[in-house]
């Protein structure tokens, strides 16, 4: 009996899924993930994060289960033992080809390429979907048939080639297997899988399924998405559509994302929130063509001389939500409590972080990676060196976010620093912002005075 093997990674869903819907046009399908709890940690992927996935890989095993397609779970250490549990596969199993979505950073891109010429050299085929993104990675260049590096002219194009993109929805049944497939060493049950320790309110916060993102996808839809543009910058207000999670464990796809905004609306609200998944899009594209960013490197190597600060105190309070600067301890508290930060937060918790504090954007960004539910290497990254403009098509360095201005245009009455500070609840709408205006024993005093950290970034940059 020859099966078709489907490897699920960062695509854990059944609808509109470009590798299993090729599978199951073949024949008889096996679904596959592999848990690599060592790789995770190396990945900084956080316990809320990976807590997400299981509860998502549970509910994908029933969505498969509907399409007579059986979800084997095996554990291995890293990446490096995948091709040792590929040559076992082989041996017990009769692979006739096997189907993955691919994926961009370095060593998912090496891991993928090591398996497919491992299974070249056995006689498997290998049948790799783009299905992360709208456009492929890698196909879009300028007119010189280079990589875009800045977004506007990137994002320009991608909407002129949109149109051609083939959306595939349904999904049909696998054909079922003649007999049971051989177990492998190292096949395990979900709860034998060592997965950090979870705790019980990231169910509520993060409900897990494709039922329920695609709920998700429709209200904001239907509801928010018109506002989009007049509302995504107001922390306090539900003015985004918070579908990140399930976009980055591919609950969501892409594509539906795209198609089912544009049929509820049309107008400046739509057109801006499909130019946020550009920016997604983008910053894959990014990592496909310049792998030194996935190596710990700035995107702009003549970036290299900043001369940034290691102070472990001050990263400390920052982590904490302890700097004495409203806004920033509100948006890291609301990191912390809920694995989820507003993106005009991000930016300015980043910035405070690279630019007024000094401190190295990699800390930063290793740690959003470890507590973020939607940490995603390629956005992450993207975002991080945007802050400390590093990166490409990032803010100029002169161009540096006063947390408290930002505080007073976007959380003007204060409401979200009451949300997740409560010591200030007491202040009226136009004392909240400001630092400094408590006794250390109730709120910290200010980390450090804004005027001073700016001007020490400038010189800092200065080349
Ligand atoms: C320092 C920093 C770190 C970030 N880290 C991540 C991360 O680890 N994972 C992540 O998914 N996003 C990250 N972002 C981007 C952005 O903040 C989040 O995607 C967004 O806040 C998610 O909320 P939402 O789903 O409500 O977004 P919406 O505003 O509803 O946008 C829809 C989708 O578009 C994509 N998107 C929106 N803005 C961006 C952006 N600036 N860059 C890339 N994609 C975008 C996301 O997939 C998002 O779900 C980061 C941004 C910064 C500045």
């Amino acid at each position: 009996m020859s099966i078709n093997l489907c490897w699920f990674r960062s695509d854990l869903r059944t609808h509109d899924n470009l590798a299993l819907n090729a599978a199951l046009a073949e024949g008889p399908v096996v679904a596959l993930y592999i848990a690599t709890p060592e790789q995770w940690q190396r990945h900084d992927d956080a316990p809320i994060k990976l807590d997400f996935w299981r509860r998502n890989l549970l509910t994908l095993e029933k969505s498969l289960k509907e399409i007579s397609v059986p979800l084997v779970l095996c554990q291995v250490a890293d990446y490096a033992a995948i091709p040792g549990l590929f040559e076992e596969i082989v041996r017990k199993w009769e692979v006739s080809s096997v189907y993955f979505n691919a994926e961009y950073p370095l060593h998912e891109a090496r891991r993928d390429d090591d398996i497919s010429l491992f299974c070249k050299a056995h006689d498997v085929n290998v049948k790799v979907s783009h299905d992360q993104c709208l456009l492929q990675p890698g196909s879009i260049l300028n007119n010189s048939g280079l990589p875009f590096k800045v977004f506007t002219p990137y994002s320009r194009k991608c909407r002129s080639m949109l149109y051609v993109s083939e959306t595939v929805e349904s999904v049909c049944v696998s054909a079922p297997l003649a007999k049971p497939l051989a177990t492998l060493d190292k096949q395990c049950r979900l709860d034998q899988i060592d997965w950090p320790e979870a705790n019980s309110s990231w169910e509520i916060l993060w409900p897990a399924g494709e039922k329920y993102a695609q709920d998700l996808l429709a209200k904001f839809c239907k509801n928010v998405v018109t506002d989009y543009k007049k509302q995504r910058d107001f922390p306090a207000l539900d003015g985004t559509s918070t579908l990140s999670p399930w976009l980055n464990a591919g609950v969501l796809s892409i594509r539906d994302c795209w198609r089912k905004a544009s049929t509820w609306h049309q107008g400046e609200g739509v057109e801006t929130w499909k130019n946020e998944l550009l920016w997604r899009e983008f910053y894959r594209h990014i990592i496909f063509h310049f792998p030194h960013i996935s190596q710990n490197k700035p995107f702009k190597t003549n970036q290299q001389h900043v001369p940034w600060r290691h102070d472990e105190k001050e990263f400390t309070r920052w982590c904490e939500g302890k700097t004495g600067i409203p806004i920033i301890d509100a948006a890291m508290r609301q990191l912390l409590e809920t694995g989820w930060m507003h993106n005009r937060l991000r930016m300015v918790t980043a910035m405070f972080l690279s630019k007024h504090l000094l401190i190295d954007w990699r800390w930063g960004e290793k740690f959003f990676m470890q507590h973020l539910v939607d940490g995603d290497f390629s956005a992450n990254n993207g975002g991080w060196q945007w802050s400390a403009s590093t990166g490409t098509d990032s803010v100029p360095y002169f161009r540096v976010f006063n947390p408290v201005t930002q505080s007073k245009r976007f959380d003007g009455d204060g409401d979200f620093i009451r949300r997740f500070v409560p010591e200030l609840n007491d202040l009226d709408k136009k004392s909240i912002h400001e630092p400094g205006l408590f006794k250390p024993d109730e709120y910290p005093l200010p980390l450090i005075d804004l005027k001073f950290g700016r001007e020490r970034a400038l010189n800092a940059f200065r080349v």
